[in-house]
């Protein structure tokens, strides 16, 4: 039994709605189980823009500092596009990314049994689908030296793949120490055959490997990843790829699931780990309590798990969302045919009332 101070930024969109819905889990799981969660609700993106002036205020970096984890919704919309650039509500997303120093994004994509068809992939691929894949951060070619040099039709255009061999042992200590709490197998995605940042990359998880023998370390070119991915996904467990790689693999990895409005995301290896959806604002449905709540719940989950070390908890609240979407209750993102659509409170209830009855 423990007491936590989670930090709460609604943002803007459907944002406040989702979040709120996520809440509603954090504190009936929190009550199942002897926690209390006190939360506090700070400002950040167009919310923060209106009252403050300022996407980032200082007190909302200050408070979410001094808290356990923060609990993210979704900021941006029509209303801030015209705003310069370091004043757009993105440009607090970042700089909230940086002063939390997470240099792990996690991103789970598991394919639920009852949506397996609202994937492109046929669902006997996919069923069971369950992998993480650990995306390192801040380093790599987005960070590396570069420019453009040269003048007319001669200019060149210059990234450099950085990594440096600490840089990529915290990564892979986040990667084994995740396998850890799952099925203990983590792929390595490289491109050592043609990168000498890759062979780096190689050499330091074969050795970091050595500290975790009870996880089986495998590695993979990029290129054949992004094969295998959409060829037998069930092969993966933990995937631990460089920042631009996962990038575009764990994109690939959440199209595998269906529905944007299902999946959560992780940033963790700072003091205090971050954790949002991966949907955006969605100005087009905000407003109209019809957005699916399950990615910012599913939200909670990694939370519990992965930033108050929490697993029996955040595995109740997974095991509630299975549930709901076994007893065929749908959000319209997802609805199937003869199933009944909720809007974003009924869905939250519905996983509160499975909650309830754990
Ligand atoms: P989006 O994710 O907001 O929406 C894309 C599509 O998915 C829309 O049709 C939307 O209705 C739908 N959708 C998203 N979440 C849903 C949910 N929970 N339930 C049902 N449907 C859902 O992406 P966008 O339209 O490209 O961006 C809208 C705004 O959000 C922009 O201002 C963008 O900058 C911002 N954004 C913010 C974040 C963030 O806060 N981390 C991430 C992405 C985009």
């Amino acid at each position: 039994m423990a007491d936590y101070t989670i930090s709460v930024i609604n943002g803007d969109g459907i944002g406040p709605e989702v979040v709120a819905e996520g809440l509603k889990a954090l504190h009936a799981v929190g009550a199942l189980c002897g926690h209390r969660f006190a939360t506090r609700e700070y400002l950040a993106g167009g919310a923060a823009i209106d009252a403050k002036g300022d996407p980032l205020p200082a007190d909302t970096v200050k408070g979410v500092l001094d808290s356990h984890a923060l609990l993210f919704g979704a900021i941006g919309g029509p209303k801030w596009e015209s705003m310069p650039h370091h004043l757009k509500p993105e440009a607090g997303l970042l700089r909230l990314r940086k002063a939390l120093g997470a240099f792990a994004n996690l991103r789970p994509a598991v394919v639920y049994d009852e949506l397996a068809g609202a994937s492109s992939i046929k669902p006997e691929i996919l069923k069971g689908t369950d992998i993480m894949v650990v995306r390192e951060l801040t380093g790599g070619i987005y960070f590396g030296p570069g420019g453009i040099t040269g003048d007319g039709a001669n200019r060149v255009g210059i990234n450099t793949e950085v990594y440096s061999q600490p840089e990529i042992e915290r990564i892979g200590h986040v990667a084994f120490q995740t396998a850890r709490l799952r099925r203990k197998k983590v792929c390595s995605v490289d491109k050592a055959n043609v990168l000498v940042s890759s062979q780096l990359w190689r050499e330091v998880m074969i050795e970091i490997a050595k500290q975790y023998p009870d996880v089986t370390l495998s590695h993979m070119y990029v290129d054949n990843c992004a094969m295998q991915l959409i060829r037998d996904p069930r092969q993966f467990d933990v995937i631990v790829t460089t920042n631009i790689f996962g990038d575009i693999l764990s994109d690939e990895a959440s199209q595998l699931t269906g529905s944007i409005g299902m999946l959560a995301s992780a940033s963790v290896g700072g003091p205090v780990g971050f954790f949002e959806p991966i949907h955006g604002s969605a100005p087009d449905i905000a407003g109209q309590g019809k957005a699916n709540p399950l990615a910012t719940i599913s939200t909670v989950a990694l939370l519990l798990r992965y930033g108050l070390k929490l697993e029996r908890e955040a595995a109740l609240v997974e095991a509630a969302i299975r549930r709901v979407l076994a007893s065929g209750k749908r959000t319209a993102d997802i609805r199937q045919e003869g199933l009944p659509v909720l809007g974003t409170v009924a869905m939250g209830e519905a996983v509160l009332a499975e909650l309830k009855r754990a």
